[in-house]
């Protein structure tokens, strides 16, 4: 084993760990320790493990050479990543063990050099270079406030690392805030500007915006979950980290259209507040677009592109622009990150890695859960006392939480509502190609919305998983102008839970008419692109080959295709804890206080009952909003 051995394994394990942001800088230098880990683990490893190592080296190597051109040390950043989307979404065995052996190593290496024991590897000199982490709770003085957001800087001294903590933790607060989304961002902004003391708990990490998806994907939670099949996807489901799925959005808000609120006043029990949601989505859209760079009221461009394409209204919408690039999407938006950055500025504790199973409640409400790493290693436990309680988790958090907490006849059998959505990528030769054309059909007389979206690893990966990196290249520069749509129903599937040995988790309820549309869908979409003067049409039904002309629409049979050959997305989950008139129709009330409870709020798109017709966020902010005000109001009487 040679030092340039060892580099390639630092190097390796510098690419595969995208979360440990922010950091002071001199905080924890791993660098040196983990040099000497590997050193260890190599020694006492034995020759068999060496040989092991030094194979797989010698193929990334190989790879890295065919794929990229040069070796694996020699391979600039955006290559490096490349190259590791590609072994790890290979759908080969060879590439996919080699990750995996020295994402094994690297893991050990990087993550003993914090102190890990539990990895099973012990180094006994190690013991005084432990950084040193205070893990006292901060005093709660509330900080100097200034004006104007712009520039603030994450207070590290604010957060804790959960992957750092040895020992079980206590936490005490006015409020706890569970997870770190939309909702989340907007309910502590707003409490800890009241100089309430908030703590916020997220499961996951910071969320590195370029090539997470594929380390997140190797979720277990999304067994028998909707038919997901690719990265970008199951990355939408697990939602992890600061921001949640926020860091998915498409960046553009949209706020919720009449005719929804009019289900909503006579079917879910909105009518106690009739106008709510407008007040709050001004509100919501205010904290949003003022400390974000944004253009409120401005339209997107890409709406109004799509509109002429395909001779469409264009919505209404704003479109908030801020520094945060898309996972799915590469577009620049606002992450609801921001949110949660200025509530730790004024004051908020954030928990990362800490996720909450169950909540209790006698005096004060119990918030329990284990602290994990981003592998979800678990490294202790923790036991959170508050006045109150806003589960912000989401769909899928929440509810599981709630039934862990004997809140299940409450939760299950609500239903979840999703929206399946499928991608559809058209090649052009040339833009000049790209013809007009009146013989589409209106989409949204049909229900069905499309949304243009840039070609990126993500987007490319949930068209046709195995094809990554070089192949992508290629294919770019063999056809110079690409488009790629997004397209969903207007009107969302229903989802249900169901309890298994491996816990509560999500089932959809496709129908076959559900299947239909979505045929019709991408056969007509396909048309008109082809119609447009599309070269190729890639769309997302599986082992049937991308369209080049109307007659292979005509001869794929598309009506006999079987719904586990479709490549459907879910996107825009809502429900599962849902606002109600009363406990006999929902959870909550409209401000998103549990029905008999006076400080438990679910305020996030779990409460929102049906689906909202468009895009979420902003509605689900709303409601956060709302909330957050309607506790502000009261809060002497809660938090006494
Ligand atoms: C691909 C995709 C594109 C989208 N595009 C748009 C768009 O363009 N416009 C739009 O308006 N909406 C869009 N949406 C929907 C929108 O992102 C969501 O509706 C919205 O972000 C939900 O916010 P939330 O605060 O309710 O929950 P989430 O964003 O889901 O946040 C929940 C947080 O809680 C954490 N959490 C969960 N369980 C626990 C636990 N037990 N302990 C601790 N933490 C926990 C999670 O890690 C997560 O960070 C999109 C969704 C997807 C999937």
């Amino acid at each position: 084993m040679t030092e340039k051995d060892i580099a390639k394994i630092r190097k390796f394990s510098r690419f595969t760990f995208p979360f440990d942001f922010p950091r002071k800088d001199d905080e924890i230098d791993t660098t040196e320790k983990q040099l000497q880990i590997i050193i260890n683990i190599l020694k006492r490893g034995g020759e068999n493990l060496r040989k092991f190592i030094i194979s797989s080296l010698y193929a990334l190597d190989i790879i890295s050479f065919f794929s990229e051109g040069g070796d694996f040390l020699s391979l600039d950043e955006t290559r490096t990543k490349r190259l590791l989307i590609k072994l790890t979404t290979s759908s080969r065995k060879t590439p996919q063990n080699i990750f995996r052996v020295l994402r094994f190593i690297s893991t050990i290496s990087f993550w003993d050099s914090f102190g890990n024991e539990k990895i099973g590897f012990k180094i006994p000199q190690r013991r005084d270079d432990i950084p040193k982490i205070s893990w006292e709770i901060p005093e709660e003085e509330p900080k100097i406030k200034i004006e104007g957001y712009r520039g603030v800087k994450w207070d590290i001294e604010r957060i804790k690392f959960g992957k750092f903590v040895r020992r079980d933790i206590r936490i005490v607060s006015d409020v706890i805030v569970v997870g770190s989304g939309i909702s989340a961002g907007i309910i502590s902004e707003r409490l800890t500007r009241e100089d309430i003391s908030v703590s916020i708990l997220e499961k996951g990490y910071f969320i590195d915006a370029e090539i997470p998806s594929v380390f997140l994907s190797q979720s277990s939670e999304l067994l028998g979950m909707f038919p997901v099949s690719s990265i970008a996807n199951i990355n939408a489901f697990f939602g992890k980290g600061i921001g949640g799925l926020g860091n998915l959005s498409f960046s553009i808000f949209e706020k919720m259209p009449d005719d929804a609120k009019e289900i909503w006043r006579k079917f879910h029990g909105v009518s106690t507040k009739e106008i709510f949601l407008d007040f709050a989505t001004k509100e919501a859209e205010e904290v949003i677009n003022s400390k974000g760079n944004g253009n409120a009221n401005s339209r997107s461009e890409t709406i109004e592109k799509i509109s002429e394409f395909f001779r469409t209204e264009p919505k209404s919408f704003n479109k908030i622009k801020g520094e945060k690039v898309n996972l799915l999407t590469g577009e620049e938006v606002f992450s609801p990150e921001k949110l949660i950055k200025y509530a730790v500025h004024f004051g908020a504790n954030l928990y990362l890695g800490f996720e909450v199973e169950k909540i209790s409640r006698g005096k004060k409400w119990f918030v329990e859960g284990k602290i994990k790493d981003e592998f979800g290693n678990i490294k202790a436990n923790f036991i959170a006392e508050s006045k109150a309680v806003f589960l912000c988790g989401g769909p899928y958090g929440n509810t599981k939480i709630l039934w862990n907490s004997g809140f299940k006849e409450k939760t299950l059998g609500r239903k979840v509502k999703i929206h399946p959505a499928g991608l559809i990528t058209a090649i052009f030769k040339s833009p000049q190609e790209q013809k007009d054309s009146s013989n589409y059909i209106e989409l949204s007389k049909e229900g069905i919305f499309i949304k243009e979206i840039k070609l990126t690893p993500g987007v490319w990966s949930s068209i046709f998983p195995g094809m990554f990196g070089p192949d992508l290249v290629k294919t770019a520069k063999k056809y110079p102008f690409s488009r790629t749509f997004i397209f969903w129903f207007r009107e969302a599937g229903d989802s249900y839970f169901v309890k298994t040995p491996f816990g509560v988790i999500l089932r959809t309820n496709l129908k076959g008419e559900d299947i239909a549309k979505f045929l019709f869908a991408i056969r007509e979409i396909s048309l008109a692109l082809l119609s447009c003067g599309a070269r190729e049409v890639y769309h997302p039904i599986r082992s049937v080959p991308p369209f080049t002309s109307p007659d292979d629409i005509n001869n794929s049979n598309i009506e006999k295709v079987k719904p586990n050959q479709l490549e459907i997305l879910s996107i825009f989950q809502t429900g599962g804890c849902p606002i109600g008139f009363s406990s006999d129709t929902g959870l909550c009330d409209s401000t998103g206080r549990v029905f008999g409870e006076k400080s438990l709020f679910i305020p996030d798109s779990s409460s929102l009952p049906d689906s909202v017709l468009v895009p979420p966020m902003l509605t689900s902010a709303s409601v956060g909003m709302l909330s957050a005000n309607s506790f502000i109001e009261r809060k002497n009487f809660i938090l006494k």
